[in-house]
């Protein structure tokens, strides 16, 4: 192993780092909160910053040669353990491959473009992303495509990848240079960076609109739904929903609004419910909830789960949990449309002995969305997609060198 960091240090000079406190920067992945997942991470063995895509083709190269695991990191933002080393690995930085910024009816970037700076480039010019994560003010578009799912813009559009979201992704193996095209890109989003590294993407964006958050305050879960399907009409006025109960919301809002029974804050152009400032929405949305939420619930064994629930299982698994916990549980939903229905990310908090019930409750709702697994298949809802990302890994990485242990081939 000496013998082969030696020779990193040559190819990649200063680019390479060994320096412990760097190791341990990139060994951790700050905001993985999952008690399950924590305790997984490995030490890396080095980090190459990448400063264009000819350091990326020779690392592919050398990993390759010698069969190191290679791991790609944009911000490291990831809170499902997809930067989380679990053989020691070559740390592939790729924050410096930010150069490409262009709109032109499509956004084309490079990944270390971080989303903050691709939305206020785009706002200038009256448009946005269809769909972005609620971690858009320190996560890289790179990182999003290839790890992310959900974000906001979901109720209109669903994951990022749908309705041609990611249009274009050129990407790299051990292998050589790939240019995917409309779905066949769907092997490389949510994969986790184990089917090639994205040097460049091009994204579609939509018109930027006036949204308004909006309270909506109802006495009962029954009326939530309710009130959900009829929303399902102004669908193209809404850029996002979200449900809180009454102790998520007081603990994130922190006095700033008072929290009814139940509380669904709608973003639309159409006039609602009662506008509120909601600028603490985005520590709500999708994995941010599950973070806020460890430092502030105060629960000695803090404990999640994520179901993506259908209106009917909804009102079914989430009453029955409150009638079982009541507010020993909190509540958070994110609304999606998926596959042309209103599906709700669901999350549940509460403490770890609780989850037996919880477990129980919603055995056989929803689909499936295993937030304490490191390994993508357990989150690809569809099939073909995870039919693509299996294929395109024998292509693309045949000696399995990216992100190891990640997708189960
Ligand atoms: C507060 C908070 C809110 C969040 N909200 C959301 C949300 O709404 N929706 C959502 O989906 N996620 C969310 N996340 C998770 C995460 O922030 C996003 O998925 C994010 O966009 C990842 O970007 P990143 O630059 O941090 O990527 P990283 O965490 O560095 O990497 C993510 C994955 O992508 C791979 N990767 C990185 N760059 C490349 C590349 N160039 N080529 C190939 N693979 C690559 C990595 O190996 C890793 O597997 C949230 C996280 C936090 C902390």
């Amino acid at each position: 192993m000496e013998q082969l960091l030696k020779e990193l240090e040559k190819e990649f000079n200063s680019r390479f780092i060994t320096r412990g406190d760097i190791i341990d920067q990139y060994s951790s992945s700050p905001y993985l909160v999952s008690p399950v997942l924590s305790k997984m991470g490995k030490r890396i063995l080095g980090v190459v910053v990448a400063e264009d895509v000819e350091d990326v083709r020779n690392l592919l190269n050398f990993c390759d040669m010698h069969r190191v695991p290679l791991l790609a990191r944009g911000a490291g933002t990831s809170t499902i353990g997809q930067v989380l080393p679990i053989v020691p690995s070559i740390v592939l930085d790729i924050q410096k491959l930010n150069k490409t910024l262009e709109y032109d009816k499509y956004l084309r970037i490079s990944p270390g473009v971080k989303v903050l700076t691709a939305l206020n480039y785009l706002r200038k010019r009256g448009k946005e992303l269809q769909v972005y994560p609620s971690s858009f003010y320190i996560s890289t578009l790179g990182g999003y495509i290839a790890g992310g799912d959900v974000g906001i813009g979901s109720y209109q559009y669903g994951y990022h990848f749908d309705h041609d979201g990611v249009r274009r992704l050129t990407v790299m193996g051990t292998t050589g240079t790939y240019e995917l095209q409309g779905k066949e890109t769907l092997a490389v989003s949510q994969a986790a960076g184990t089917t090639g590294i994205i040097t460049e993407a091009e994204l579609s964006v939509v018109d930027y609109e006036d949204w308004k958050d909006q309270l909506i305050r109802v006495d009962e879960i029954g009326e939530v739904v309710k009130l959900l399907k009829n929303l399902e009409e102004d669908r193209p006025k809404i850029r996002r929903i979200t449900i809180e109960d009454y102790e998520t919301l007081s603990l994130v809002a922190r006095g700033r609004v008072i929290p009814g029974r139940w509380n669904v804050i709608v973003s639309s152009t159409k006039s609602l419910g009662e506008e509120v400032d909601m600028r603490f929405l985005d520590e709500l949305a999708f994995a941010a909830i599950y973070v806020t939420m460890s430092k502030l619930t105060g629960f000695s064994r803090y404990f999640y789960e994520v179901r993506l629930l259908s209106l009917e299982s909804f009102l079914k698994v989430v009453s029955q949990v409150k009638r079982a916990l009541g507010p020993k549980v909190l509540i958070h939903g994110d609304v999606m449309t998926l596959r042309g229905e209103t599906i709700i990310y669901t999350v549940f908090i509460s403490e770890r002995e609780n989850f037996e019930v919880i477990d129980s409750i919603m055995l056989r709702e929803g689909i499936p969305f295993e937030i304490h697994s490191l390994v993508v298949n357990d989150r690809v809802d569809e099939e073909f997609r995870l039919e693509l990302m299996k294929k395109y890994k024998q292509i693309v990485d045949p000696h399995h060198i990216l992100n190891p242990g990640k997708l189960r081939t």
